[in-house]
Order: structure tokens, then sequence, then C-alpha cells
């Protein structure tokens, strides 16, 4: 399965993927965090993708699309969850074009929906290890002790994109620029639309029952062509 996850910037795209990684066995895919590598690892993408970030603006397209073809090209085709990729409309049009070409479109675009006020105290109260990437909520998803990641002990951070100012910033960016792309996705059918403003449980049911669905439903399809 190919699966893209849209939503607003802290509408909890990294947690679901996460669990969607281990119980359908899929790779994960996201652009934040290739992008956070980068800069880690201070290499030349990393470096130019620095102020857009810091400032809540996007990449330029033409940097990220070939970061993620690149991620893409590097995953088997049987299974991977997009996330935060793509986020506008000319690296929608790219991606298709890739995956066509290649013979394996996305199955599924999953948009996750969380109201303003909601979106506002997940990005506030986000912590994230930056050994391992695991991501935290001061009071929805808490570590098992105050500030130290589970996995690793490392000490947990405040990613400075989510500085109150760069938030706004990134809600507008998404609005304007990421949006557009539920209509995209509406058109070609392949949207679901899931009321991510519960807890993280009861969000990845409801992902698993599309899933699940969508499972069922290319099962005969697989049989009959055998
Ligand atoms: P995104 O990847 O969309 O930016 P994250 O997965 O990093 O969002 O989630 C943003 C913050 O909200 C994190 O602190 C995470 O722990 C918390 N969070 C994610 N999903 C939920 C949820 N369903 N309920 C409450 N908090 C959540
Ligand atoms: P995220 O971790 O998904 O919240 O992304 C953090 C930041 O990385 C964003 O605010 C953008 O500056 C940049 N970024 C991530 N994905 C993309 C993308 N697909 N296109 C452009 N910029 C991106």
């Amino acid at each position: 399965m190919r699966i893209v996850l849209l939503g607003a910037p802290g509408a909890g795209k990294g947690t679901q993927c996460k669990r969607l990684v281990s119980q359908y066995s899929l790779a994960h895919l996201s652009s934040g965090d290739i992008l956070r590598q980068e800069r880690a690892q201070g290499t030349d993408l990393g470096r130019q993708a620095q102020s857009y970030m810091d400032s809540g603006a996007l990449v330029p397209d033409d940097l990220i699309i070939g970061m993620m073809k690149k991620a893409i090209d590097q995953t088997p085709k049987a299974g991977y969850v997009l996330d935060g990729f793509p986020r506008t409309l000319k690296q929608a049009l790219e991606l298709d074009k890739v995956l066509v070409a290649g013979g394996s479109p996305i199955d599924a675009v999953i948009n996750l929906e969380v109201d303003d006020a909601i979106i506002a105290d997940r990005m506030s109260g986000r912590r994230s290890c930056p050994a391992c990437g695991a991501v935290y909520h001061i009071r929805n998803l808490k570590p098992q002790k105050d500030g130290v990641c589970d996995k690793d002990g490392t000490a947990l951070i405040q990613r400075p994109d989510d500085d109150l100012e760069v938030v706004k910033k990134r809600l507008e960016t998404y609005r304007q620029q990421t949006q557009p792309l539920i209509g995209y996705y509406q058109k070609q059918g392949v949207l679901h639309e899931v009321d991510a403003n519960a807890g993280a449980d009861a969000v990845d049911s409801v992902i698993r029952e599309v899933l699940d669905k969508l499972i069922v439903r290319r099962r005969p399809v697989a049989r009959a062509r055998r």
C-alpha cells in the first residue's frame, strides 16, 4: 500500500505514521524528518533548507521533489506512507507522474482534520527527541519521565519552528499552499477524511478501519488476476 497522510502542521501525521508503519509493515517517508537529518548532517541541502524551515515557509519545490524522488526510489514499491509530502500542487503532480510511470500509484490519501485550537495546543506542547526523532506531548502523549525520551534517554527539545510566531506562519502557508491538495485528491477518488480531533488511539482506529476496508476491497481483484 502506498499512502499519503495530509493535514495541517501539528495535526498528528507523524504520530499516526509511526503507528501505521508497525501495523502494516510500511516504510515511513517524512519530508520534515529527512530535512532535519540533512540539517543535522550539515549537507548542502540542509543548509539550503534552513532559512525556509526556520521562518515557517516551504522549502522550494525543486529541492523537495528531488529529495523525495530519491527517498521513494530507495524504498520498496510495496509499501510506504508519505508524511509531509506532497505539500504543493506542483509536488503532487510530480509525485503522480513518477508513481504512475512506475506503475505504482497512490492507493489512499488520508486527510487528518483537526480544529485550529487543538492544532495550536498540539504544536505548543510538542517535544521531540533530537537523537531518534520520537515525538511526545507534554500532556497528551507524555514520556515516562518528563523531558526525557523513553527510547534512548536523550533530553527532549521543543522544535524551533514550534515557536508561536512561526506556527502562525506555518498554518498560513498550509492554508494557502497545501489545503488545495484536498480537492486535488478528492477529484482522483482516493481521499479519505478522518476526524483527528480525538486522542491518538481513537484516530489510529479510524485510520485502520479505512485501510482495512481498502485491503479487503483489493483482495478479490488480486485473486482474479492470478
Ligand atoms: P505532525 O506530524 O502532523 O506535525 P505530530 O504527529 O508531530 O504532528 O503531532 C503534533 C503533537 O500533537 C505532538 O506533540 C503529538 O504528541 C501530539 N499528538 C498527535 N496526535 C495526537 C492526538 N490524536 N491527540 C493528542 N495529541 C496528539
Ligand atoms: P514538518 O516536520 O512536516 O512539520 O516540516 C517542517 C518544515 O520542513 C516545514 O515547515 C517546511 O519548511 C519544510 N518541509 C517539510 N516538508 C516539505 C515539503 N513537502 N515541501 C516544502 N517544505 C517542506
